[in-house]
């Protein structure tokens, strides 16, 4: 490194100006969200054009790093903050969660082991801890925090296929796929994409898989569930992703259980049901669960990359997922990397752990309920004029329609031109329909109101084919 960069970075971070300006920029950003288009302008998108520049052969100024990318990417972000983006199942930031990450983004924390982070270790421990005791899981529980639900589905599934196969005699980690015996996958034609892509990572075969019908909610079909043994592991959902809708986990779980089943429970946004007085009810009966997966970064919102897994057997999720190497010192202390596939990973947990501390269990009660009350809410008012609603709004998904596809599809990209709102589409039983999903703590009443507007002023413009 020449001289001459080195200095550069200490003036850079010892002057603070960059951060100053990055700061500024942020307010600045925050300021300006409650009136932007949710999605971008077609001049921000075009401005987009500046960033292609060829790879600079001299060093860069930090100042106009930022600036540039204040200009000309601010404009082009999708508005999330708001509360008027209703796409994927997209939460907002819960502000004592956005400030801790801050602080953290400088102590540039890596988190493998106790060793590269003691505060990143103690504040896995506490949060594992409460996140049992909210869940009101297994005492035996333990959590990986990972970058999202995909990877902490993942995990769930290795370590239900390290334990299914152990009891079977096999050691999955030396002997593979290869001639092993057989173990039987069995889920809801209704699972996530991202269970299905968690089924073909770990070699099972989507072919494999023992599917099952689910209901006109979107729950699985209890009753067409198959004999179960103990070579099974049994995907169940809290939360629909186009309904919101949850198995049966009592029943299933109790099945399971009698024949040594494994259960995994997706519940990316949906486990947090049980985190609210009025919709606990939905979550009965997951603690009879192997392994549940959610997200931080949907109903809790917390800032992205915010996925967890907890898993009752901890040997099947260590076993799974650890790794050795003569330079990798274990402590007698939380060591994070045992209970995720990553082994470099920042230090996430703390985002989840302020969320948590910020909104107490009455704050959380609250932040959820009050998604429910506004789904319903969009429900309500959609169907006074003259929308269909399809599904039950049991969380916070509504599946919405018009007269016809035609006329749905229109409706949806007049919507989503119009930056009042954001929502996307989606099929539902053989018909297009507009999925709103309720994700962020930031929407008030007003802002559905609001978004009601949109919708009906879209259908009308859809109708008339402007
Ligand atoms: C979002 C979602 C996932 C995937 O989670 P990521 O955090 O995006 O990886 C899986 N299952 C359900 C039900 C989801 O809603």
């Amino acid at each position: 490194m020449s001289e001459d960069i080195h200095q550069r970075m200490r003036q850079d971070m010892s002057s603070r100006v960059a951060f100053d300006d990055a700061r500024d920029a942020a307010y600045a950003y925050a300021d300006a969200a409650p009136e932007r288009n949710v999605f971008p302008t077609p001049e921000a998108l075009a401005a987009l054009a500046g960033f292609d520049e060829s790879l600079p052969a001299r060093p860069g100024d930090a100042i106009q790093i930022v600036r540039q990318l204040a200009e000309l990417g601010s404009p082009a972000t999708v508005s999330q903050i708001a509360g008027r983006y209703f796409g994927l199942v997209n939460g907002g930031v819960i502000p004592a969660s956005l400030a801790v990450r801050w602080l953290t983004d400088f102590w540039d924390q890596n988190t493998p082991l106790y060793l590269s982070s003691p505060v990143a270790s103690k504040l896995e421990e506490v949060t594992e801890g409460w996140l049992r005791q909210l869940f009101e899981l297994p005492e035996s529980s333990v959590a990986g925090f990972v970058s999202g639900s995909s990877l902490s589905i993942f995990c769930g599934l290795a370590a239900a296929r390290q334990r299914n196969f152990a009891r079977l005699g096999w050691d999955v980690n030396r002997r593979g796929l290869i001639d092993a015996p057989r173990l039987r996958i069995v889920a809801s034609r209704q699972a996530h994409g991202t269970v299905s892509k968690a089924i073909a990572l770990l070699g099972f075969g989507l072919d494999n898989v023992e599917w099952v019908e689910a209901d006109q909610q979107g729950r699985i079909d209890s009753d067409a569930v198959p004999e179960l043994d103990a070579s099974c592991i049994l995907l169940l959902q809290a939360g629909n992703v186009n309904t919101g809708a949850f198995d049966d986990f009592e029943a299933l779980g109790r099945r399971a259980n009698a024949a040594g089943a494994w259960v995994h429970v997706d519940g990316a946004f949906g486990l947090w049901a049980a985190a609210a007085r009025d919709l606990k009810h939905l979550t009965r009966g997951i603690e009879l669960a192997d392994s549940w997966s959610f997200d931080g970064h949907k109903t809790l919102n917390t800032p992205y990359d915010c996925g967890v897994i907890m898993c009752r057997d901890r040997d099947a999720l260590v076993n799974a997922l650890h790794a050795a190497g003569a330079y990798i010192t274990y402590s007698d202390k939380r060591d994070g990397m045992l209970y995720t596939p990553e082994m470099s990973r920042r230090a996430r947990v703390i985002e989840l752990w302020a969320a948590l501390k910020y909104l107490g269990r009455s704050g959380l009660d609250e932040m959820v309920y009050g998604m429910h009350l506004r789904a319903r809410q969009f429900a309500r008012e959609l169907e006074q004029q003259g929308f269909e609603i399809l599904n039950d709004v049991v969380f916070n998904q509504v599946l919405v329609a018009c007269d016809n596809d035609k006329l749905t599809v229109n409706t949806i990209e007049r919507i989503q031109q119009s930056g009042e709102c954001w929502v996307g589409g989606t099929t539902w039983q053989g018909r297009h329909v507009i999925r709103i999903s309720v994700c962020s703590w930031a929407t008030t009443e007003a802002d559905v109101g609001r978004c009601v507007e949109a919708f009906v002023d879209a259908r009308k413009k859809a109708t008339e084919g402007a």
